[in-house]
């Protein structure tokens, strides 16, 4: 096992060439987006203006009822935050990505997806209305029409999203570490569904305040 520390930083480059990929996207500001990816493609998420959050989650697309596990992730590297090397894994334990690449060195597993629920918790009544990610979520899902809904929503990856834990336990949601043009890429394990709300909040830190589009890469197995 490949133990990575709650301060493990591991910053990679890539040597993977855009004029190569296969799909090259900007995903916009506040938007949902779900497709498929193949076993042995590599995904790769640019945060372009820098301190975005991209909200992630991934299905099995043979199977749809295994999906991204925070918690078996978290076990089995022995760390919460993911960078290079980090596995991610499904509610079965099994790998569905592994990141190879990333030149922003910290994501975080803790913070959840936000939504009116914890708009209205953590900011005021009057926030409930505004679009969150888990709206995102949903919209897409509905539009997708693959079978999957309300009950698949789980505990989701925020990458470039700075949540520290304090020394008495709590979260933190802070400055982001990431800056303009940093990216995490990742190698699909098994043919997935990836879902991403490029999260459209305003009330917090995560993404400046301002959230700001990223782009979107996939190469083919070499
Ligand atoms: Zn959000």
């Amino acid at each position: 096992m490949n133990a990575i520390t709650a301060t493990d930083v591991r910053l990679q480059e890539s040597a993977l060439n855009p004029a190569d990929a296969v799909i090259d996207q900007f995903h916009p500001a506040g938007e949902p987006i779900l497709f498929p990816l193949d076993k042995g493609q590599v995904l790769r998420i640019v945060d372009l203006e820098g301190n975005q959050a991209a909200d992630v989650l991934f299905y099995n697309r043979d199977d749809p009822a295994e999906h991204y596990s925070a918690t078996d992730t978290m076990l089995h590297q022995g760390g919460i935050y993911l960078t290079t090397g980090s596995v991610i894994r499904s509610n079965d334990a099994r790998p569905m990505l592994t990141i190879v690449a990333d030149t922003c060195g910290r994501h975080d597993t803790l913070g959840g997806a936000c939504a009116a629920e914890s708009n209205t918790v953590r900011y005021a009544l009057q926030k409930k209305f505004m679009h969150s990610c888990r709206d995102n979520y949903l919209i897409a899902l509905q539009h997708a029409d693959i079978g999957l809904g309300k009950r698949d929503l789980v505990p989701n990856i925020n990458f470039f999203m700075n949540v520290p834990v304090t020394e008495g336990g709590d979260l933190k949601f802070a400055d982001g570490v990431s800056g303009p043009g940093k990216y995490v890429e990742m190698r699909a394990e098994m043919n997935l569904w990836v879902l991403i709300s490029n999260c459209p909040q305003l009330n917090n830190p995560c993404n400046a305040y301002n959230p700001t589009p990223t782009r979107l890469l996939v190469w083919n197995p070499t």
